[in-house]
């Protein structure tokens, strides 16, 4: 257990020299909310014994040489809708929060970049970008809560990531503050550059544990004239969970999402949003979104794609093809992770990613473990990603906090046979650590604390995160 030095009245006084005292909090009520994400796991909860909200990267730097000097823990915070309690400050002190650096500072359309602060509003991005008819492809799900700066950290991912990627395939340049305090900036608004280590995309998905990310460069794309998002209710959950590999390798053809639903999860969204797909009942539906620049290739890639669901057995297909259409069938998909949160409050939530071909045997695993462990588990998630998020909820709650740990270790432990991983977007934070050493052998744990100790060899970036 790492021991750092609490923040007392001179460190308070300092900061507020720093920032002003319009932009510190340490009153309990006031940073109540920065204590937690949206882990539903409350043990991991930890209240910071300061919250700083800077307005310019200089403050932060005066900021981390303090700390740094004086040992106090620091813990970079977005809109804290993680899913791992990546910004939670296990070991109190510091949390830096990135709500007042929120500027989009340059959309430069002639090279296809825009400039961003760490705290705007993912969603913010494509709005200011509709009018250049640009768009910012990496974005996840929970886009109109999250920060830029979050999902750098996370490496977020998932609404388009069949067909456009995840976060760092967009990432050109990244500027950040490091532990002690000292500004780097590595790439920027060349789309090409193997000038020596890639350290953006080391920065990328680490969790605020290596650096304060204070401006990011993204890749921006065209904006696809035309969009349909097709939905699909299956009888048969096999046959379903075989269509990324018929779309992809049979059909040749790239939706820019596949997204999957069991009985069980959309049954919670249903009862939450009051409203329901057609065939409540069928045991799953798959969504898949196609775009296009033309009206009449897109008719013909989402009828080809129907037909072949209709030849698989889907039970039917449905078609929304204008804007208000396709928000509306993505609504209830979107409510799902909040139903379950809601309606299954002691359930473990788990954030899976497996080669494509082998989600079939996840699935098969999770109702094994399912019926031996007498649980009810909903499966959603970005079937075209090999991505499902995995809800394990006990229909008999006697013993069940015991139980997690075990009920854990056998799934993952399935999870490394079939070449899959710990987290496909939601990171490892305070609440995956421990299961790291299933995923990787003590050598390859060694070399990320190196990495780690050379960012960071105090320790006191974001710690009790990602390791074990
Ligand atoms: C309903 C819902 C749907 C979701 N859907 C998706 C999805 O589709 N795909 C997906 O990937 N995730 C999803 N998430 C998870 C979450 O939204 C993402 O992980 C997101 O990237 C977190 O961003 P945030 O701004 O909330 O960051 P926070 O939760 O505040 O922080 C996340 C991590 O980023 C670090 N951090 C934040 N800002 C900085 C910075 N400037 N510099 C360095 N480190 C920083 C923090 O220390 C922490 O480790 C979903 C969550 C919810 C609640």
């Amino acid at each position: 257990m790492q021991v750092f030095k609490k923040i007392n009245a001179f460190d308070l006084d300092f900061f507020e020299d720093v920032v002003g005292k319009n932009f510190i909090y340490s009153d309990p009520e006031a940073i109540s909310n920065y204590s937690k994400d949206e882990t539903t796991d409350e043990t991991l909860f930890s209240s910071p014994e300061v919250v700083i909200k800077p307005r310019t990267v200089e403050e932060i730097r005066k900021i981390m040489k303090y700390c740094y000097q004086n040992n106090i823990p620091v813990t970079p915070r977005g809109a804290g809708s993680g899913l791992s309690g990546g910004s939670i400050p296990i070991y109190g002190g510091v949390v830096l929060s990135f709500e007042n650096m929120n500027k989009i500072l340059e959309i430069d359309e002639k090279n296809m970049i825009v400039v961003v602060e760490p705290g705007v509003i993912t969603n913010e991005i494509n709005k200011k970008l509709k009018p250049y008819k640009l768009f910012y492809a990496g974005y996840p799900m929970s886009l109109e809560t999250c920060q830029i700066g979050g999902n750098i950290a996370e490496n977020a991912g998932g609404g388009k990531a069949v067909k456009y990627g995840v976060t760092s395939n967009y990432v050109r340049g990244i500027e950040f503050v490091t532990a002690s305090g000292d500004l780097l900036c590595f790439g920027g608004k060349t789309h090409k550059d193997v000038s020596s280590y890639d350290i953006i995309h080391l920065i990328v998905g680490s969790e605020g544990t290596l650096g304060i990310v204070t401006k990011i460069f993204l890749k921006i794309i065209p904006l696809p004239k035309e969009r349909t998002l097709l939905l699909a209710p299956f009888n048969d959950l096999s046959a379903a969970l075989n269509l990324p590999t018929i779309i992809f390798c049979e059909m040749g053809l790239m939706p820019t999402s596949i997204e999957i639903m069991n009985r069980q999860s959309l049954q919670y969204a249903y009862e939450l949003s009051k409203n329901s797909y057609p065939y409540p009942e069928s045991p799953c539906h798959i969504l898949v979104e196609i775009d296009d620049n033309y009206e009449e290739s897109l008719y013909k890639l989402y009828t080809s794609i129907g037909k072949r669901m209709l030849k698989e057995n889907a039970l039917d297909v449905f078609v929304a093809d204008n804007l208000l259409a396709i928000e509306e069938m993505w609504k209830i998909r979107r409510t799902i992770p909040e139903a379950l949160f809601l309606f299954l409050p002691d359930a473990i939530n788990e954030d899976i990613s497996v080669p494509i071909n082998r989600t079939k045997d996840l699935v098969d695993v999770i109702k094994d473990i399912g019926t031996k462990y007498n649980l009810v588990c909903p499966i959603y998630g970005h079937l075209g990603d090999g991505n499902l998020h995995v809800t394990l909820s006990p229909r008999d709650k006697d013993l069940w906090k015991d139980k997690i740990p075990k009920i854990i270790y056998e799934l993952y432990k399935s999870v490394v046979t079939m070449g899959g991983c710990l987290s496909g977007e939601h990171g490892i934070g305070c609440k995956r650590k421990d299961y790291i050493p299933i995923f990787y052998s003590p050598e390859e744990i060694s070399l990320l604390r190196k990495i780690k100790y050379v960012f960071d060899e105090k320790g006191i970036l974001n710690p009790g995160k990602i390791f074990p």
